[in-house]
């Protein structure tokens, strides 16, 4: 066992940025360009949601394209990267040996959270990938329990990633620059990541004022707390992106090392 790979939090943006990656595409190439070659890559995406944690163990895991009404170039994009069924089948232990109940899905596939921002991380898709769900029901406390239960895996040269939005109000998309109350949650994360508050960071429904706005729904703060809890407790938090897209989506980038 070596040095603990990074964990990452990404947000993976509108389904566009796959063919249309704009200035993300340099943040996420450097990203993967900065770090050891990892073994394999475990992501937790805000677009596979169940009841209790579960893990893909398809040896191929299909590209799923996951979304309504875009162009037809984005339902012709493949992301052939191998999985890992031995890598599942480790995360599925240490996730017991947690007390958590958990499954091994052998037929699901990658979703555009997991492929979109891969796509420019690994092109040459060669870095096998275990894509594991949230459970939007059982909120923050529970996603930063999961990422510390897997934090070991970080250890064996396992990339671990918590792919979602930093803020991700669909509803409230406009033209008109990014909304003050995006901003402002953004600083007020970032703040609390940097001081390791996660006593406020898992309360932030309640706690920030903006909370219920950036995330009228959980799903895709969630992953973030994957990739909190699976970082080293010393971890030094650099964000490497801060735009916001549409108004109201913050495109926020983590690494925790
Ligand atoms: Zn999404």
């Amino acid at each position: 066992m070596g040095a603990a790979l990074p964990t990452l939090f990404l947000s993976h943006g509108s389904p566009m940025h796959a063919i249309q990656p704009g200035a993300v595409r340099a943040v996420w190439e450097g990203i993967a360009r900065d770090l050891p070659r990892p073994k394999a890559i475990l992501i937790a995406s805000a677009h596979w949601e169940t009841n209790i944690p579960a893990l893909t163990g398809a040896a191929k895991p299909e590209t799923i394209h996951d979304f309504y009404g875009f162009p037809k170039p984005l339902y012709e994009i493949q992301y052939p990267a191998p999985g890992a069924p031995g890598i599942a089948e480790k995360a599925l232990g240490l996730l017991k040996e947690n007390k958590f109940k958990v499954s091994i899905d052998p037929a699901r596939g990658l979703d555009h959270g997991a492929w979109s921002p891969l796509l420019y991380m690994y092109p040459k898709a060669d870095v096998p990938v275990v894509q594991v769900a949230v459970q939007t029901e059982l909120g923050p406390q529970h996603h930063l329990e999961l990422g510390r239960a897997l934090a070991p895996l970080a250890q064996e040269g396992v990339l671990i990633i918590g792919s979602g939005h930093m803020t991700h109000n669909l509803r409230e998309r406009s033209s008109n620059g990014p909304a003050p109350y995006a901003s402002e949650f953004q600083a007020w994360v970032k703040d609390r990541i940097e001081t390791k508050d996660f006593d406020s960071l898992v309360n932030y429904r309640a706690l920030n004022p903006h909370g219920v706005r950036a995330h009228p729904t959980d799903e895709h703060f969630l992953p973030l707390f994957v990739a909190l809890g699976a970082a080293v407790k010393d971890y030094k938090a650099e964000r490497l992106y801060d735009a916001i897209e549409m108004g109201s989506l913050a495109m926020d980038a983590y690494r925790f090392s």
